[in-house]
């Protein structure tokens, strides 16, 4: 599954509809300090479910709403959504058919965030359980921010072992586990 879009609209400094396409499996976003490189990505972490305002560098979750600038009012709600191929059916079971597979999170200044899977609302568990043992989610290691090399590196054996979980495709069983478990 490829990652080929991400549109966000009110998100941080994201204040207009933006499109931003990723043609190439190789891509860098460059710009001066304080431009919204580092948004980018937050924004891939918030839609994929990430619930903690701290790992999106806020105080809090309405802090990923567009504020104001000295020429814009704030707004009252943002929404973030990432458009993965999906034409070689990576995604199998009951999205294989899907060439393209949607994700989306909206929320206002008021409210819960709702999640959208090619357009029809669904829960946050059925987001995150589509990431659960692809590597990819709010806290995986396919997102390789400042600062996790040397984290890694100083990981105690148990916390390296969720990340060995998850690359050998694991956690998602044990998940599962422990969620019979605790019925
Ligand atoms: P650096 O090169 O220093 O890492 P960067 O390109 O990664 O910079 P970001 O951290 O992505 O920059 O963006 C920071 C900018 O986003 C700041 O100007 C900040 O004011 C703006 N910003 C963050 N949250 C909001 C918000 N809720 N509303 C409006 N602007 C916001
Ligand atoms: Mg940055």
């Amino acid at each position: 599954m490829r990652l080929k879009k991400i549109k966000l609209v009110g998100f941080k400094s994201f204040v207009d509809p933006t499109s931003l396409p990723l043609p190439s499996n190789r891509m860098a976003i460059v710009g001066p300090n304080g431009c919204g490189k580092s948004n980018i990505i937050d924004a891939v972490r918030w839609v994929m479910g990430e619930s903690s305002a701290k790992h999106l560098r806020g105080d809090s979750m309405a802090d990923v709403i567009f504020n104001g600038s000295t020429s814009r009012k704030p707004v009252g709600q943002c929404s973030v959504e990432l458009v993965f191929d999906n034409s070689k059916g990576n995604l199998g079971g009951q999205y294989a058919a899907y060439n393209e597979i949607a994700i989306k999170r909206q929320v206002s200044r008021d409210g819960q965030s709702c999640y959208f899977l090619n357009g029809a609302r669904c829960r946050r568990r059925d987001i995150t359980d589509i990431f659960l043992g692809t590597g990819l989610g709010p806290r995986s290691y396919a997102i390789i921010e400042q600062g996790m090399i040397s984290r890694l590196i100083e990981a105690k054996p148990e916390e390296l072992r969720v990340f060995l979980e998850e690359a050998a495709g694991i956690s998602k069983y044990k998940e599962r586990r422990r969620e019979t478990e605790n019925r």
